[in-house]
């Protein structure tokens, strides 16, 4: 079986490395193979960064830069049924997911930053001094250096773009390392970075896991000015003790156990829909999934059959990633099943065809669990949500807030000065109301607590990327 994978390396592919085989998560079945970078790679790929970081790169006028993003948006674009084709292989992830989430925000992502690159403005001030002539300080902006990116499996071209675009907004050079799980559409990027007439070691791709290989390395290399990563909080700490060796800043978009509130005063039938949504897209894949729903008792019974009954409704969702992570998500549903009650889905479906050898795992709707049950406490990262009542608008908040993670949460109420009230006292990084996963590219993304450190999107991004410097010149 050939293998389309390849590392990407001072402008040339080097499909070399000990190949890791590529399982279809729908069908269990193995359908190709990535090469996984040795050391050596690694360390030449940061090399190639950093020569690249001296040579014609660093006199790229940021309107330039900013081109160069639009012409590697063009390029995703004009191959775009081959990167949702791929990310589909890679992730089991349903057509339309990829095709309306995963590629368009790819796409999105470098648009974005090119644009805000164009409008960015250096700020300077007039100082006053005694002899009344001044000084003039003036802020300039310069690229961090060789920046490590390294993303997570669930949204795979997406999450990676997320930090390639803004890194070389910002004139860095980049060393980006996928998910072993889902390389493909990182590949399809490099060709596309070549065809765009990226300069040589501006990108560099290298394949492999993490821990003792490509991620690892990377992290710990002495000419890694900076890692941008989006995995587990686990991984994140583990990766911050190699950044801290060398006092490398680090941006982290890390693991959460996402609370919803739905009120009583909430529009039912929107806050069951959206909450469909928010617990099941991408079957619970995504980090801003809703995990723990708080319900007010007056609606907790309605509301819970209505959830349960979508649930049971929901078709064409996919596949847990791995055999692994489905275990993982079937051992806290046979304990959830022990200890409280299913309300919806809880085991593997029944296809009847080659699906039944992948990795699925019903919607699943839980209650009657205690706040430190493991299915309530810890990240799951499947599709399943667990329910429970409450009374008042400040136990609610105690219930949300009692978590070590902090990224996003959702409130449904029908009263704006609750909305107002509650959702800024959420100890989270982003909160909607009567919402879920709606995004503006310029807005601040990331989370508090164990869920990441600093922000991401917008002016955020293009701040963690660059090295602000400020000079001071006496009139
Ligand atoms: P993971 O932490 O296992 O892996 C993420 C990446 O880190 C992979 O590329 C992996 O190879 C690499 N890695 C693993 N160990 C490493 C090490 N010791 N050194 C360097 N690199 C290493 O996470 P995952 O299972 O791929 O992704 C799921 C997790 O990501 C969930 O916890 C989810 O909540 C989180 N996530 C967070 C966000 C966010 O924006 N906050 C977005 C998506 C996913």
């Amino acid at each position: 079986m050939s293998s389309p994978v390849r590392h990407y390396v001072g402008g040339r592919f080097d499909p070399t490395g000990e190949p890791l085989p590529l399982v279809d998560p729908a069908t269990g079945r193995v359908v190709g193979e990535a090469p996984q970078a040795s050391r050596d790679l690694v360390d030449r790929a940061v090399r190639a960064a950093r020569e690249a970081l001296a040579g014609p790169w660093a006199t790229w006028t940021a309107a330039r830069r900013a081109s160069l993003l639009h012409r590697i948006a063009d390029g995703i674009e004009s191959r775009f049924e081959e990167f949702v084709s791929a990310e589909c292989a890679d992730t089991g992830k349903p057509r339309a997911l990829a095709s309306t989430i995963d590629i368009p925000r790819a796409v999105a992502n470098f648009r974005s930053y090119a644009d805000l690159l164009a409008g960015r403005a250096e700020r300077s001030w007039h100082t006053a001094t005694e002899d009344g002539r001044g000084a003039l300080n003036y802020t300039v902006h310069k690229p961090l250096g060789v920046v490590a990116v390294i993303s997570p499996w669930n949204l795979p071209l997406l999450l990676l773009t997320w930090k390639v675009a803004p890194a070389l907004a910002t004139g860095n050079t980049v060393v980006a390392k996928p998910s072993e799980l889902t390389p493909a559409t990182a590949c399809l990027l490099a060709e596309v970075m070549a065809e765009a007439e990226v300069p040589d070691g501006v990108f560099n791709l290298v394949h492999g896991p993490g821990a003792d290989a490509a991620g690892q390395w990377l992290t710990e290399h002495p000419g890694v000015d900076a890692v941008a990563f989006t995995g587990e909080s686990r991984t994140g700490s583990t990766i911050m003790r190699a950044a801290a060796a060398r006092l490398a800043p680090v941006s982290f978009e890390l693991g959460g156990k996402n609370a919803g509130l739905v009120f009583d005063d909430a529009d039912l039938e929107q806050a069951v829909e959206g909450t469909l949504r928010s617990a099941f897209t991408h079957s619970g894949q995504v980090c801003l999934c809703t995990e723990r729903l708080y319900v007010q008792r007056p609606v907790f019974e309605a509301f819970a059959t209505r959830l349960a009954a979508g649930a049971k409704e929901l078709t064409g969702y996919g596949p847990m990633i791995s055999a692994a992570h489905r275990d993982k998500v079937l051992g806290h549903l046979e304990r959830a099943g022990a200890d409280g009650e299913v309300l919806a889905g809880g085991g593997v479906p029944r296809f009847g065809d080659e699906r039944d050898g992948g990795f699925w795992v019903e919607p699943t709707v839980l209650t009657g669990l205690p706040e430190d049950h493991p299915a309530v406490r810890d990240e799951i990262f499947g599709p399943v949500v667990h329910l429970a009542p409450f009374d008042t608008e400040e136990e609610a908040l105690a219930l949300a807030n009692a978590s070590p993670y902090g990224l996003a949460a959702t409130v449904w109420t029908g009263d704006v000065s609750r909305a107002h009230r509650v959702a800024p006292a959420l100890d989270v990084g982003i909160a909607w109301v009567n919402t879920w996963n709606l995004r503006d590219l310029r807005t601040p993304f990331g989370g508090v607590k164990a869920s990441g450190i600093g922000r991401e999107g917008g002016d955020h991004s293009l701040d963690f990327f660059s090295e602000p410097m400020n000079v001071c010149v006496k009139l």
